[in-house]
């Protein structure tokens, strides 16, 4: 009989992917995806530690399972309860013993063993740990996955050695590792036989990618190559590693969509030093020449964080200047928050929440004028545009334009999955509203 899988994803798209594979891995014991994880049999709680307070809120939503786990158990019902991600891996002890009712706790480098713990934890009864970081490959023992839609991620990439003084994933996700071309090559060609169209490659440092002798450039020329690839992405990078074959991928290949997420963090030289990127605001604003003159209409992201220990008012001021030259199209930002473990939470010089508070509604405030002003600019222009969900109203689609904004358009439900001409007719504050082109050039 099918059981049900329920499974809650907090944090980036490498979770969003991993959680996709869970599922994958666990079709073969006959489970299949739950809305709701009240008739679940198996609820997986997929942890992202980025998150301010991300282990508190893990565990008051282990306790809200907890009710539901007994509720089934009092109607003769079994819950597989299993925690996985970042805060899994970090904290793996710690959830066994505040959360003993939890059968399973993994990391992200073994949901490939999901089924042999499933298997223990039902058969032993008490916890099954496994936060390892295996010498196999999980990816090596994955089964094909399944797409849903046009659109799919793909993961060529996982952890990290940059070690940035504020982050944790280096910690929880590991050294750096990248997959062979062929298993990349081969897993693309899977995906586009189910239908996809536009694939995103993922990895913690995605421009980082080395392997079989090949940096993502050229990795992305040969996925180009694969008939049916149409659009191709990237996230997330980092600009120490946009190399000039990154960068002219982005002049010659038609299918890599004219949008760049890359993270700067701050504009301040010395807090950059603090922070250990290893570049300079220059080095990112010379990058940035160079992706405009191989592609003059990319369009750009960043993520920054304020409030860093020591951030002083100059310095601020200093990413404030950053953002007036680049224009941003959108951006995240955060508060500086510290994570136990990493260096900076130990440093001298840590920020008060109101001066944290301040500069970001400063910072948001600037980033929000940049963004309304690149949704404008995008009206009256026509783009090809992926639906993949449908709007809130009736009669409403959703997609993405290349750029990565929202665009939302009145379309027949049929043309949910498809690939649609719109012309853009409004822009908001974070999303774009449009017309099938066709329409406009009736009307
Ligand atoms: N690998 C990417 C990079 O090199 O920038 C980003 C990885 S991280 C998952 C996503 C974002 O979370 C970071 O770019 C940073 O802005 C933010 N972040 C990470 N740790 C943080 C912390 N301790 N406090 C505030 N923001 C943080
Ligand atoms: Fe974290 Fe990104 Fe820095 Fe790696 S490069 S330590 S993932 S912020």
């Amino acid at each position: 009989m099918a059981k049900k899988l329920f499974i809650r994803t907090y944090g980036c798209q490498m979770n969003v992917y991993d959680s996709a594979r869970m599922a994958d891995v666990l079709a073969p014991l006959g489970y299949q995806p739950s809305d709701s994880p009240d008739d679940a049999d198996m609820v997986i709680v997929n942890t992202c530690h980025i998150r301010e307070h991300a282990s508190e809120k893990v565990f008051s939503e282990l306790g809200r399972l907890r009710d539901i786990k007994q509720e089934r158990a009092g109607q003769g019902q079994e819950t597989v309860l299993a925690v996985a991600g970042c805060v899994a891996q970090a904290e793996g002890e710690e959830i066994i013993r505040r959360a003993p009712f939890v059968d399973i706790v993994l990391g992200p480098q073994t949901y490939h063993r999901l089924p042999e713990m499933v298997a223990r934890a039902s058969r032993a009864g008490g916890a099954v740990l496994d936060t390892d970081f295996p010498a196999e490959p999980k990816f090596d023992h994955l089964p094909a996955p399944q797409a849903q839609g046009l659109t799919a991620f793909l993961s060529v990439q996982e952890g990290c050695d940059k070690f940035c003084t504020f982050c944790v994933v280096p910690y929880t996700r590991g050294a750096e590792y990248s997959r062979t071309p062929e298993a990349i090559l081969d897993e693309a060609r899977a995906l586009v036989s189910q239908g996809v169209r536009e694939i995103t490659l993922l990895g913690q440092n995605v421009n980082g990618y080395h392997g079989g002798g090949l940096r993502l450039g050229g990795l992305m020329r040969r996925l180009t190559e694969i008939e049916g690839v149409e659009r191709l992405r990237y996230t997330t990078s980092h600009p120490r590693d946009m190399d000039d074959e990154l960068i002219a991928a982005h002049r010659d290949l038609p299918q890599v969509m004219p949008f760049l997420h890359l993270p700067v963090q701050s504009g301040s030289d010395r807090i950059l030093a603090a922070m250990n990127r290893q570049h300079t605001a220059d080095d990112y604003r010379r990058i940035i020449d160079r992706l405009r003159a191989a592609r003059a209409d990319i369009a750009l992201s960043s993520d920054f964080i304020v409030g860093f220990p020591g951030e002083s008012e100059q310095d601020f001021e200093d990413t404030l200047k950053l953002v007036e030259e680049i224009g941003f199209a959108q951006a995240y930002s955060f508060k500086y928050s510290p994570r136990p473990g990493t260096p900076a939470s130990g440093m001298a010089g840590q920020l008060s929440e109101e001066v944290k508070e301040e500069r970001l509604a400063r910072l948001q405030a600037a980033l929000q004028v940049q963004s309304a002003r690149f949704n404008e600019s995008c009206v009256g222009r026509t783009f090809d545009v992926v639906l993949d969900r449908p709007g809130r109203r009736d009669g409403q689609l959703i997609g993405r334009s290349p750029y990565m904004q929202s665009v939302f358009v009145t379309a027949p439900a049929t043309m949910m999955n498809s690939v649609q001409r719109l012309t853009i007719t409004a822009a908001h504050s974070n999303s774009l509203g449009a017309v099938l082109a066709e329409e406009k050039a009736c009307a």
